[in-house]
């Protein structure tokens, strides 16, 4: 198995992954979306609420704002010592919100939100979260904690987990006659004609339509374009509670342990 990396920031990977079956490439992105944590508000105390949304709307809405996170200071509540509801410093983070709107219309915003940790904070200050006319006021206290995607799509640390198959063009320069219709057809650009000659020029744009075959006048098509199954090209990104890099590690180390569970289960068995 093999990994290139065509593309690297903080918040987004785009990498091929080569030797490997669609079954492993789906473990891989089905971990990154649902099993590596992340940390969200999950407990909201409402001291004060004159705004126009009632509370529950906007404990929803603060559920939803991505939080700055940190896997090695914090574990999830249920792998937790303490085994209390309300959580300790180990498995929640307390937060508070106060905001009052004295004499003129105010927007509460993500960075309202005041963390005991400094390290945990929104990943944007700039979220709105509701609109005070003059005289409202918020003020409540929060619970953020680690979870998972596969127990709400808040805890999801990712925004697009994706992939699609290794695109193989072939053209056959005895059909072809360079007539240039595939390379009009073509919605991506990946076609074109170069000294007169039809030539891929950007591979990793194919989306497998198969256009360029259907447009083509010859029969069978002087061009084929076939998914390589073995090939995939993975974009993944961050909303930014973690660096993409970090995100892919820990769903390697979440995959590799469930691997040696089930071997272990496995050798157990026989
Ligand atoms: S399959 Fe679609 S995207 Fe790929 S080269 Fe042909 S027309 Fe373009
Ligand atoms: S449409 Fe067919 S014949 Fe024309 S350039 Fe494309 S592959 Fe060649
Ligand atoms: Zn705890």
């Amino acid at each position: 198995m093999e990994i290139k990396i065509l593309e690297l920031t903080e918040n987004k990977a785009k990498f091929v992954l080569s030797g490997c079956s669609p079954a492993f490439a789906n473990a891989i992105r089905r971990i990154i979306i649902s099993e590596v944590p992340s940390m969200a508000i999950d407990d909201v105390f409402v001291y004060e609420n004159s705004s126009v949304l009632n509370d529950e709307f906007i404990a929803h809405r603060l559920g939803l704002i991505p939080l700055k996170t940190d896997l090695d200071s914090y574990v999830l509540p249920e792998k937790c010592k303490c085994k209390s509801e309300m959580g300790c410093n180990r498995c929640r983070v307390v937060g508070t919100l106060d905001v009052e709107a004295t004499d003129s219309r105010k927007t509460v915003y993500s960075g309202d939100l005041k963390f005991e940790d400094p390290d945990i904070k929104p990943v944007t200050d700039k979220i709105p979260i509701v609109k005070l006319e003059a005289g409202q006021k918020l003020k409540l206290e929060v619970h953020a904690k680690l979870g998972t995607g596969k127990q709400h799509a808040k805890w999801q640390p990712v925004s697009t987990c994706a992939y699609k198959y290794m695109p193989n063009i072939t053209i056959s320069k005895k059909i072809c006659d360079n007539c240039g219709l595939c390379v009009e057809a073509c919605p991506k650009k990946v076609l074109s004609l170069e000294d007169g000659k039809l030539k891929v020029v950007d591979l990793l744009k194919c989306t497998l339509c198969k256009e360029c075959m259907n447009v083509c006048p010859k029969q069978p098509p002087a061009i084929k374009v076939e998914a390589d199954e073995t090939t995939f090209i993975f974009t993944v990104e961050s909303t930014g509670c973690l660096p993409v890099k970090r995100i892919l590690v820990e769903a390697a180390e979440i995959l590799k342990s469930k691997v040696e569970e089930l071997s272990k289960e496995a050798k157990g068995l026989g």
